[in-house]
């Protein structure tokens, strides 16, 4: 503050440029690589606004449509995985079901409480890029297990006891890019158990050793079928970027159910400038993934399980109307167990940031004890503490999509459809395909197509397919 000798306290800060490119942010970043001499890791998510479901609104019944009754009326949550092939598709309560995060990433506590925490919900869990832990195994009802391009942890005899294998080709995080974990998560028993040195950093591969294209992934389908006697489901997850394509390269290729995983998934550890330019956004994936399997008439009989970013009941009963057959939770499944709440303050700080705003689960030093491999933090973290919020939490999600489903007069959380649905901005308008609220305009063709085709009359007949 200064007097400008008329008396008057001058507050000469306001007038400092905000500059639009040279942020506070940008400058800090640039500055860090400069000390660093590196790029920067850090863990959760992409930071970037994008499209995303809440530029959808449901449109419930109002004298039009009549709705089901919220306290009286069943309205059907179960859910079936891979009946395209498999002998004993996975079978569930719910449809949400937990991402493969690997244990390394999390700490053994958080996986088994996961485990633990689905089981009670009905639905299933997933392993990741590190193998399966035997806890997980004991604790989890439905234990889908993941085969990494890096192959960390796994053997024939676990693979024999999963009810579902799922190739990794990619990460909505970061797709085209391998998993990381640094040295000081790298326990014993993680060494162990992915076979590599204690304390060392591990770059996981991005490309399978055993096979590269589409060509190649059929026959590694093939193999995991006659390994597992066509008894159980092959997924193939895939990161969201050219996903149409994707989509039917891997349905092609023999997949009973496709994982898309948005840009707005999360990672314990990715190079920090991946999450924010690389991949597509989740409502848009899924819109490309449905519109694939309708190409190949395949819709209905490979399943999509869409993930990145899934935060509540809304985003479930959205994603199901877009057209998934359940969604996935992972970073809503660690905020579920505890991850950036109040509680350790010095912790947080001793780390240089606040609850609310950590992002450090690559450093291994997490306050709450879910992205640890410090036996010290993972007694914060007890199975049943874990378990119990993760159940609590996957029963709020089902509840909250069922009420969107009873609002729309629907009996059955599946028969959500693009039609229960308009869009609030002109974006999701474009990438959905859903009428722009207020207007009979819908501005992506696909979804319009087919709704002005179905013969329900859901929409006024004006030149809608013209896509204005
Ligand atoms: S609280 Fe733990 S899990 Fe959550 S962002 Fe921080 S380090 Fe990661």
């Amino acid at each position: 503050m200064t007097d400008h000798g008329n008396g008057e306290a001058v507050d000469f800060r306001r007038w400092l440029h905000q500059h639009a490119v040279w942020t506070p942010d940008v400058i800090q970043d640039i500055q860090l690589k400069a000390e660093l001499g590196r790029y920067r890791y850090r863990g959760m998510s992409t930071t970037r606004p994008v499209p995303n479901m809440d530029d959808l609104t449901f449109l419930p019944c109002t004298l039009s449509r009549v709705p089901l009754e919220g306290y009286r009326e069943r309205c059907v949550t179960e859910t079936v995985l891979g009946t395209r092939f498999a002998e004993r598709p996975v079978r569930l309560k719910i449809p949400i079901c937990v991402v493969g995060m690997s244990f390394g990433a999390l700490s053994r506590n958080a996986k088994a409480g996961i485990g633990l925490g689905a089981t009670r919900a009905g639905t299933s869990t997933t392993t990741g890029d590190g193998g399966m832990h035997p806890l997980e195994r004991e604790n989890s009802e439905h234990l889908i297990y993941q085969i990494c391009p890096s192959h960390y942890g796994n053997s024939a005899h676990d693979m024999a006891s999963a009810d579902a294998v799922e190739i990794v080709v990619g990460q909505g995080a970061k797709p085209g890019t391998g998993g990381v974990l640094l040295g000081a998560k790298v326990s014993d028993e993680v060494a162990r158990m992915r076979d590599l040195p204690l304390g060392v950093d591990q770059r996981s591969p991005v490309r399978h050793p055993d096979f590269i294209g589409p060509a190649d992934l059929r026959l590694k389908i093939e193999q995991i079928r006659e390994a597992t006697d066509w008894q159980i489901p092959v997924y193939v997850k895939i990161g969201a970027a050219r996903t149409r394509d994707d989509v039917k390269l891997a349905a092609k290729a023999g997949a009973d159910v496709i994982v898309i995983d948005g840009m707005e998934g999360g990672s314990a550890a990715t190079p920090d400038i991946l999450y924010d330019h690389t991949g597509i956004p989740t409502m848009a994936a899924i819109c490309e993934a449905r519109r694939a399997l309708e190409d190949l008439g395949l819709l209905g009989e490979v399943q999509i399980v869409l993930q990145g970013g899934i935060k509540n009941g809304a985003d479930v009963a959205k994603a199901l109307a877009l057209g998934a057959d359940a969604v996935g939770v992972g970073s809503a499944a660690m905020i579920a167990l505890g991850c950036n709440s109040a509680r350790y303050i010095e912790d947080y700080h001793a780390l240089g940031t606040e609850p609310g705003h950590c992002a450090h689960c690559h450093t291994g030093q997490c306050p709450v004890g879910i992205t640890t491999q410090d036996e010290r933090l993972i007694e914060r973290l007890p199975v049943e503490v874990a378990a119990e919020r993760v159940e609590n939490f996957l029963n709020a999600l089902t509840l909250e999509c069922q009420m969107f489903a009873r609002a729309c007069g629907k009996q059955d959380v599946h028969d959500l459809e693009p039609e229960d649905l308009r869009a609030l901005t002109l974006e999701a308008s474009m990438i959905t395909g859903i009428p722009l609220v207020g207007t009979d305009a819908a501005f992506g063709a696909p979804w319009a197509h087919r709704m002005h085709n179905d013969g329900a009359g859901h929409l006024p007949t004006s030149d809608v397919e013209g896509g204005h």
